[in-house]
């Protein structure tokens, strides 16, 4: 009889252990709830930490759903340049090439006016960061892109950016690595190393708007596994090739594990504007004050 009487009594201890048991294992670990979300400060400009930009302190905005594609497209918007050859003008380089090659102590001089003028570098993961989930960016961000490859951005960017504490993103068009003047794949490598983003430019410049589904595999699937393999990083960015995009590549890009695509001047998607993300091409034929009036009127 008396097992009878206590069988309920024991139930009901058993239900309480279970109960605190779990309560302990789901309670949050102390640290998670008393860090704040801290503001993202990769970026150092001559020693002093940049403040960050005013945005409404938010909870750990990693949990809360990602923004609509409307409230992306409403934040204010990160000017990002996009530059391809650094290098002196030779007489052959036509007035159309002079666009995209910007003068070597031309490029000094518009660093160093970013720098001078309080921008901060960031990466695509902070952006991603900023325009998905609302995370804080350094005071007056910027990104710095640089397409194609070119032996340039290693031996003249790379030691440019470094002086200023900037980090950049390099879109590396696979089929170049290692043919002369384009970077090797062990300078990619230092650059991925040294904290600089390597993202995707296809193996050989394709128009995305102009795949078979072979061209998928050759020009996206292999280039990112072999920028992985060099790298150690999964390659998460991509480039579209002369800014060219149609709504039928984004969902192929994110099949390959693409989180953000970047395109040039045009206006973003109305349904993706993670992977219609816009740059301003730098142009060889702005002074440092002319980029600063070019990128403020186009962002
Ligand atoms: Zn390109």
């Amino acid at each position: 009889m008396l097992t009878y009487f206590r069988r309920p009594v024991v139930l009901f201890a058993l239900v309480l252990v279970a109960a605190v048991t779990s309560f302990l294992l789901l309670k949050p670990d102390a640290a998670t709830i008393a860090a704040p979300p801290k503001p993202v400060t990769v970026n150092t400009h001559q020693g002093t930490l940049p403040k960050t930009r005013a945005v409404a302190p938010a909870p750990d905005t990693a949990a809360l759903p990602p923004a609509t594609p409307k409230t992306i497209l409403a934040r204010q918007q990160v000017p990002i340049l996009c530059y391809h050859q650094l290098r002196n003008w030779r007489p052959r380089d036509s007035k159309m090439a002079k666009t995209y090659i910007v003068e070597e102590e031309n490029f000094r001089n518009q660093i160093k006016m970013l720098a001078d003028s309080g921008y901060h570098t960031i990466s695509p993961d902070q952006l991603y960061d900023y325009l998905l989930h609302n995370k804080p960016l350094p005071e007056k961000p910027i990104m710095l892109t640089f397409d194609d490859t070119n032996l340039d951005h290693y031996t003249v960017a790379a030691p440019v950016l470094e002086q200023y504490g900037f980090r950049g993103v390099f879109f590396v068009m696979t089929v170049s690595l290692g043919r002369p003047n384009y970077m090797s794949k062990a300078q990619v490598k230092a650059l991925s190393d040294a904290g600089h983003t390597i993202g995707s430019h296809t193996w050989d410049h394709h128009n995305v708007k102009k795949y078979n589904p072979e061209d998928w595999v050759t020009q996206i699937e292999k280039p990112s596994k072999q920028l992985q393999e060099i790298t150690g990083k999964p390659v998460l960015y991509f480039a579209y090739p002369f800014g060219l995009w149609n709504q039928q590549a984004i969902p192929e890009l994110k099949k390959r594990n693409f989180r953000a695509a970047f395109q040039l001047a045009t206006s973003r998607d109305s349904l993706d504007p993670m992977f219609t993300i816009r740059r301003i091409i730098a142009s060889g034929y702005w002074s440092p004050k002319q980029l600063h009036r070019s990128m403020v009127n186009s962002f």
